[in-house]
């Protein structure tokens, strides 16, 4: 039996737009986050409370057949009894090991998956160490609760450490070589819970100060597709995975080095909302759900561009063919993402055209 009624825990835009492609499916999501007015809770029903809060999560149990997540960072121990009340999707280990960016590089490596040379950082002493032992530049991170950038530091010589500790420094810290990448790329696959599994073609991601900026898909090489496949196959498998993941690589020399992954819908995957036969969001409900997986072809070449900081102007950018336009619901702030348009095109070299004049609209704050 397919399962109806799913609850989210987060209700950003990942949650809402997972919310929407629920609606033609039949699915009934609720959400849970602080505020009433978050872009989730502007589409679906949703209880208000901390992500975190036991007795607002058993209520949320109570009321889904599965729990699943538009923020990944819950505690295990918050995660623990929710298990013993509904399914969880995906599980609470893919979720644990995401939440540490050193539990996440030892599974890749386990898995075989290069990731870049690393070292846990505790203490002054270890970075000037890790320093020296893996050479500069390098990035300095917080193991947990880092995104888009924040929680990073660059050093790029032995004259930043002292300002790379003033300004991180603190237990719980990873300090990795700085990988002098020609490219980004992720790959997306989901897994059913009878084991199959499907992959999104690779797609290709340009960030600047950490965030994301605009993807392009399928961004066409064969072999690395390939590689990134094989990879995301292997997480999905050693974790009985259910439900959508993302994996982030470096292409450094030809060769993929995995930076992180997240066990949710990802940002640069909004393009299949209208580049692909089945969405990443509607591939999840279908996975958490127990319902057949859909068709991850791609149905043209897109490009994904975020809002940061505020919304550009809708009837300029609805003036170009083949654009679709998706407002979060978000009040503006500095940074934020407040929304992203699609373009998608028959030819690659249309689409670029299309990016190329979109992006002159869009206004980064
Ligand atoms: P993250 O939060 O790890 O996804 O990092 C955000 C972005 O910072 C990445 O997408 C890269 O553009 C950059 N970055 C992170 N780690 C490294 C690294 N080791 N070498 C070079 N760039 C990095």
């Amino acid at each position: 039996m397919s399962l109806t009624r799913v609850g989210i825990v987060g209700a950003g835009q990942l949650g809402r737009m997972l919310a929407l492609a629920g609606y033609p499916l039949g699915i009934k999501c609720l959400f849970l986050d602080r505020s009433a007015q978050s872009p989730g809770g502007q589409v679906a029903p949703i209880l208000t409370g901390e992500l975190e809060d036991p007795s607002r999560l058993a209520q949320l149990a109570a009321q889904s057949e599965v729990v699943t997540f538009d923020w990944e960072n819950i505690a295990g121990k918050a995660l623990e009894p929710l298990e013993q009340m509904t399914l969880v999707r995906p599980p609470r280990a893919a979720l644990q090991a995401a939440q540490d960016r050193l539990h996440e590089k030892a599974l890749f490596s386990q898995l075989k998956i290069p990731v870049a040379a690393h070292c846990a950082i505790d203490t002054k002493q270890d970075l000037l160490r890790a320093a020296g032992r893996i050479g500069l530049p390098g990035v300095l991170k917080t193991r947990r609760l880092g995104y888009d950038g924040k929680g990073q530091f660059i050093v790029k010589s032995e004259a930043d450490i002292d300002a790379a500790w003033a300004a991180m420094g603190d237990t719980g810290l990873i300090f990795e070589k700085f990988q002098d990448f020609s490219r980004e790329v992720s790959i997306i696959g989901a897994r059913s819970a009878s084991g199959r599994m499907v992959f999104y073609p690779l797609t290709a991601n340009v960030h600047q100060g950490g965030i994301l900026r605009y993807s392009v898909a399928p961004f066409a090489s064969t072999l690395l597709e390939r590689s990134a496949r094989a990879h995301l196959q292997r997480i999905l498998k050693a974790l009985n995975y259910v439900g959508i993941l993302a994996v982030e690589f470096f292409v450094v020399s030809g060769r993929l080095v995995a930076n992180e992954m997240a066990p949710r819908v990802h940002n640069s995957g909004h393009w299949t909302i209208e580049g692909c036969v089945t969405s990443q969001f509607e591939n999840h409900l279908r996975a958490i759900c127990d319902l057949p997986l859909g068709s991850t072809r791609a149905v043209g070449q897109a490009a994904m561009i975020n809002f940061l900081g505020k919304m550009p102007d809708r009837e300029v950018l609805l003036g170009i063919d083949g654009l679709a336009y998706h407002d979060y619901g978000k009040e503006p702030r500095p940074g934020r993402k407040v929304g992203h348009c699609t373009i998608l095109k028959k030819a690659a070299k249309d689409r670029n055209l299309a990016l190329t004049n979109a992006l002159k609209f869009i206004q980064w704050t």
